[in-house]
């Protein structure tokens, strides 16, 4: 389903609830990494060059305690908006109530004004439809640029959505055409990696994307519960045993549909999850007792290079090991490798740990796409139509 973007519509002379996602790490009320409000710029800058007038909203942490309010307000978000974008970034005192609604009267054409952080208010996770409306009263028409919150049904992007015409902006409909309409129409071979830790965490996952890809390359923890379907020792691997069974439906199911499901074939062993233990590599046949699998190794490394080589998408969520300890980052880091010297590939990476590893590798900018929505991309793989995608006009 093809949805309506910013450039589809004449922002001149308009108020426009711009939702985007400046859900921002902080530490001691300060910004530690600015880039989801760099990420906004585009779309931002597109809109005030367009003529419109700027109601800007985000959710930041999730507070639940008077003193969490304290700490999470937007004042610090304000701030670093008003630097990148060179002018004066008005910041209301809440979202709703008669001192925001006479700051947005009296807002001239091109003002920015960014409420508060929407969760302060009860109605927003509950998509309350007088909270939706108070937002929703003071614009002519809403923006959506929060692909992060896209998955949750809550007032500032689905409720306001319903009253007033909603576009997507240039990061949401950069995630809508690297997932969605990726995995609809994908050129082939279409080559899926999974890893992580749990496979319970990711069934819907690799369900969905069985149904789309050629090939589905296994990594991570989540291997060992596969290997124990198949009869295997997995030594003290993490193995998720109440999984055991539906591993080897998904393991029947891939072959029925005639797609190629590869496992690796040995792993980076150890005692213990850290820095400096001695490592063994075993076979997944039989990782000796008292030892972890922690990352997949050289022969599996050779046999996914070999499947990745001529693919013309690969779809990658979930580490192949321990990628946070140097001596378990092989593999993981040899995927990104190879994903990033792919040429004429669609290589999109999602997965808030998957990003991380490719950020500390620093091959971000060698990947067709990172999504930067954690939770939502993966629910967006699962195939499932999300509530904030959905409230988006679609396209004519
Ligand atoms: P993403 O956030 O990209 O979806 P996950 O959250 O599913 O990824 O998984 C990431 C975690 O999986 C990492 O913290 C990594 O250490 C862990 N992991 C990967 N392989 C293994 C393994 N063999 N044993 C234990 N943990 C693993
Ligand atoms: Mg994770």
């Amino acid at each position: 389903m093809q949805k309506a973007t910013i450039k589809d519509f004449n922002f001149n002379n308009k108020k426009v609830f711009v939702r985007v996602d400046f859900n921002v790490p902080l530490k001691d009320k300060k910004i530690t990494d600015d880039n989801r409000i760099e990420a906004a710029l585009p779309t931002i800058n597109y809109l005030l060059e367009n003529g419109a007038t700027l109601i800007l909203a985000s959710h930041l942490g999730d507070p639940k305690t008077e003193e969490d309010k304290e700490l999470l307000n937007m004042e610090a978000v304000a701030q670093r908006l008003s630097e990148l974008l060179g002018k004066k970034v008005l910041k209301a005192p809440s979202c709703i109530g008669k001192e925001v609604k006479d700051m947005v009267d009296n807002l001239k054409k091109g003002d920015v004004l960014l409420l508060e952080n929407t969760r302060f208010h009860k109605g927003e996770k509950k998509n309350d439809p007088d909270f939706a409306k108070e937002l929703a009263s003071y614009a002519d028409v809403c923006v959506n640029d929060a692909f992060g919150t896209a998955h949750r049904a809550h007032a500032s992007n689905c409720g306001v959505a319903e009253l007033l015409p909603c576009y997507a902006g240039f990061l949401m409909e950069k995630e809508i055409d690297m997932i969605g309409n990726t995995l609809e129409n994908p050129k082939r071979p279409f080559i899926a990696i999974l890893g992580g830790a749990k496979v319970s965490s990711k069934i819907g996952v690799i369900e969905n994307l069985l149904t789309k890809v050629d090939t589905l390359l296994i990594g991570g923890a989540m291997v060992f519960t596969f290997a124990r379907a198949l009869g295997y020792e997995t030594g003290n691997s993490l193995v998720e045993e109440d999984k055991i069974e539906l591993a080897s439906e998904l393991i029947k199911k891939a072959k029925k549909a005639g797609k190629k499901l590869i496992f690796p074939v040995d792993f980076i062993c150890a005692d213990k999850i850290e820095e400096n233990v001695k490592t063994k590599i075993c076979p997944i046949q039989k990782i000796d007792k008292g030892l972890i699998g922690l990352d997949i190794g050289p022969e599996s490394l050779k046999i996914f290079e070999k499947e990745l080589i001529n693919a013309k998408t690969v779809v990658w969520n979930g580490p192949m090991g321990v990628f946070e300890i140097d001596i378990f980052a092989k593999g993981t880091k040899k995927i990104a490798n190879i994903m990033a010297k792919l040429k004429d590939a669609r290589t999109i990476i999602g997965g808030g740990d998957s990003a991380a590893a490719v950020n500390q590798f620093g091959l971000e900018s060698k990947m067709t796409h990172i999504s930067t929505g954690g939770g939502a991309s993966l629910e967006y793989m699962e195939g499932i139509e999300l509530p904030g995608i959905k409230a988006i006009k679609d396209a004519q």
